[in-house]
């Protein structure tokens, strides 16, 4: 039935993975669960689907007549994976197909079927059991993307579940799991027993072929590397003998840019057309690919990259990396540039795989897509810049980011690895092996572990899954922060009492952010407040806005003997400094002498309208830093949302705005109140049971709070107060007011444990 065109079968012939065919098979028909590992390059993504293809899965007359799945962490590598399988099986064009976010080719006669592992996700989410396939192939599980863990966990569990229907019922077959790996990085879990119930799944290796690499590390690592990569790129073209040339950078601009930058530099270009087009991020689409997003936050972390440069024991380095000269390329040979990464249209990522004219030499620039994912013919040089773009979370406030930062050693050897598929190559590091040594981790650490548990928690649910406590992630995350995160999500209405996901839960999962900040986008457009809720979420994310009181040093030095002049300057310029302080927190205190959170939203929106921001800073003692990055925030927030519902949002650029009205100000409090509804503590003596004092409060911090949602399990019927009890942080608005004023009830947005001190109480930080 399958026939395949002379030069697909001896390319098919080539590959390692051919030679295991059987091997493979008959692992795959033993076991429910099996692991294919093999180099990049050796032929899984390709063949392993067509192995599975001529056994008859995915024939409707076969016994295994469901679809033959197969997830990709990244859009273009199932694209692109799906048009190449389509060339190879020539005979059976309409058996393959792809799905991506809006874009599918499946239709009733489509075998094989390549998908991103979001898509998968949701799929599971209206078919439990998946039954529409026969077979799910889990590809690039060595990322380790918190998508891929939690399919592998699962579909784990739905190759189990299959297996019991089909007893039942012998119309139902069951379902079988391949997981594919470039590397070892998945030996951990292979042994986890909560994982794989019946043992350890069978691990078939692929040879890879793979022929040596020379490493050059610079001899100091630039900041600049995308000009540094730019001036590697040009001498090499002209000093090193033919081959093709793969630069790894870490998204679309920087790609284009230099795409830009190489043309000019070379007149003898061929002529093409690369039309890139600008991703905008909207709340609506599903995540977009990290690659994607260029979202312009500036990264200091490479400021000190100099520094360990100058160590004269760098080993690696050559001399700074001179191109070794025999056999250079023709001085008139031509350079074909193109660009690869996500967003580019499927036409012309294509085109990198197409063999360039003679005399022409191929230079790809890329983004970690052509890490594992794609193998290019050719390739001899690899230029590695050594940077990656990655999400990056904040635990606390579930903000994320998306930060150019160092790869780990692991991707570094993947990507140099790519010199060395059709013959000896060389790969140019563009910084020193200091840097590398010093600055890289051996692997990235599993994207679950660091993203927030409420974005796990709120995944899962979206597929329906009852207890994710016991869920088998390859790598669990904090099994009691599970819990917590679950039970937050149902007091903020995204869980329903049974535990299943609310469409307030679907809403909330669009938002980078945590989920009680996300609540306060979703309910902040009432009264007109979206512009005042989007300025107050970037206020209470961000941390350190205000200068603390106590790092101004206004206490005074003992009385000394002799009161000079100077003791009596200093005196008074305290004295100043002081009024200074006091009369800028009465100012951000106006809108509401009780609630921190708008004094934080009055202090943003008052350097929103200053002409000068540090000197505004400076005077307003607010943190310079802090403020331009809740900005950041507030603009990517405000578009986020105009780009998802313009009437929600009409002018997301307009960051100055009116004062407030009263029923907004106590909307606003309100939607902070929603957003931190677990976390209210009432006034003491208005408890149903009010606990005894060891003393009168004579201050407001001294004054206990009882969360309503109690804050320690304790064993005796009766706890010390410090157990149970939250008080005022004496940063507070709240810590000078006077005990007969204070509200029966505070929210607070966290508590934080006094250190052990003579006073024996818990200290709370609340912002009301
Ligand atoms: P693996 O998944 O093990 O990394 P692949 O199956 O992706 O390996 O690739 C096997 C081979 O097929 C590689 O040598 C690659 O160059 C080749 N290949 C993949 N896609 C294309 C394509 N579109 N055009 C030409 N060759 C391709
Ligand atoms: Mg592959």
């Amino acid at each position: 039935e399958v026939a395949r065109s002379p030069e697909i079968q001896e390319i098919r012939l080539g590959l390692p993975i051919v030679a295991e065919e059987q091997k493979i098979m008959e692992a795959i028909y033993n076991h429910r669960v099996v692991v294919i590992w093999g180099a990049t390059g050796s032929g899984k993504t390709t063949q392993v689907p067509q192995f599975l293809y001529e056994a008859g899965f995915g024939n409707p007359s076969s016994p295994n007549p469901g679809m033959i799945g197969i997830t990709q962490p990244r859009r273009v590598a199932a694209v692109s994976m799906a048009n190449r399988v389509c060339d190879e099986l020539n005979s059976a064009k309409e058996k393959i197909a792809y799905q991506i976010r809006f874009d599918s080719s499946v239709s009733s006669k489509t075998a094989i079927k390549f998908m991103t592992d979001g898509i998968l996700i949701r799929e599971i989410a209206n078919d439990f059991a998946l039954l529409k396939y026969s077979v799910i192939i889990i590809d690039e599980a060595h990322e380790r993307s918190a998508n891929t863990d939690i399919l592998i966990g699962m579909v784990s569990r739905i190759v189990d579940l299959r297996a019991s229907m089909s007893k039942e019922d012998a119309q139902i077959k069951p379902l079988k799991l391949v997981i594919m790996s470039a590397t070892l990085r998945i030996s951990d879990f292979l042994e986890n027993p909560n994982l794989f119930r019946s043992g350890a799944p069978p691990m078939v290796q692929v040879e890879g072929r793979q022929y040596p690499v020379t490493i050059h590390f610079a001899r100091k690592t630039q900041r600049d590397y995308v000009d540094e990569a730019f001036h590697k790129v040009c001498r090499g073209h002209k000093k090193l003998p033919p081959g093709g040339m793969l630069v790894f950078l870490t998204g679309q601009n920087e790609i284009t840019t230099l795409v830009k930058r190489l043309k000019e530099a070379f007149s003898n270009t061929e002529a093409s057309q690369t039309a890139g087009h600008k991703v905008r991020l909207t709340a609506s689409d599903a995540p977009l690919e990290t690659e994607d997003l260029e979202l312009g936050i500036g990264d200091s972390r490479y400021d000190d990259v100099g520094e360990v440069d100058e160590e004269e024991d760098d080993i690696f380095v050559e001399d700074d990396q001179e191109f070794d000269l025999e056999d250079p390329a023709p001085a008139s040979s031509k350079i074909r540039v193109l660009p690869l990464y996500s967003q580019l249209q499927t036409k012309d990522q294509l085109r990198v795989f197409e063999p360039p004219p003679e005399n022409t030499r191929l230079i790809v620039l890329a983004t970690n897509v052509a890490e594992t994912s794609l193998t290019i013919p050719g390739i001899r040089y690899v230029f590695d810049t050594g940077r990656g773009k990655e999400r990056k979370y904040d635990r606390l406030t579930g903000v994320q980011s998306f930060e150019v930062g160092w790869i780990s050693k692991a991707s570094a050897s993947q990507r140099a690895g790519r010199a060395g598929r059709t013959g000896p190559g060389h790969c140019y590091r563009l910084y020193s092996s200091a840097v590398y040594e010093r600055d890289f981790e051996e692997h990235a650490e599993p994207e679950i572990l660091r993203m927030p548990v409420e974005g796990v928690v709120l995944q899962l649910k979206s597929m329906d899954l009852q207890h994710v406590v016991n869920f088998p992630f390859p790598t669990p995350p904090d099994r009691r922060s599970l819990a917590q995160a679950e039970k937050l999500l149902s007091y903020l209405g995204a869980l329903s009492p049974e535990g299943k996901i609310t469409d307030v839960g679907r809403e909330l999962s669009n938002y980078p952010l945590s989920p009680r900040f996300s609540k306060m986008l979703t309910i902040g457009h009432q009264h007109d407040c979206m512009p005042y809720t989007v300025a107050l979420v970037a206020a209470l994310a961000t941390p350190s806005i205000f200068i603390p009181e106590n790092q101004l040093d206004l206490s005074a030095p003992p009385k000394p003997e002799i009161y000079t002049t100077a003791d009596r300057l200093a005196d008074e310029s305290r004295t100043k400094l002081k009024s200074a302080y006091n009369h800028a927190h009465h100012l951000y205190s106006r809108h509401s002498s009780t609630s921190d959170a708008l004094k934080l939203l009055t202090a943003l929106c008052a350097y929103a309208h200053a002409p000068s921001k540090p000197t505004f800073c400076e005077q307003m003692f607010l943190h310079p830093k802090a403020l331009a990055e809740a900005t950041l925030l507030r603009s990517q927030l405000s578009s986020l949302i105009h780009n998802n519902n313009p009437s929600l949002l009409p002018n997301p650029h307009q960051l100055d705005l009116p004062s407030p009205s009263k029923t907004q100000i106590s909307a606003l409090q309100q939607f902070t109140a929603a957003a931190f509804i677990d976390q209210i503590a009432i006034h003491h003596s208005l408890h149903p049971n009010p606990p005894d004092l060891p003393r009168t409060p004579k201050r407001a911090i001294d004054v206990p709070y009882l969360p309503l949602f109690p804050i320690n399990q304790t064993r005796t019927s009766t706890p010390d107060l410090t157990e149970i009890a939250v008080f005022i942080h004496p940063s507070s608005i709240l810590a000078h007011t006077p005990i007969k004023d204070l509200p029966t009830y505070i929210v607070y947005s966290h508590l934080q444990r006094a250190a052990p001190s003579t006073i024996s109480t818990n200290e709370s930080e609340t912002k009301t």
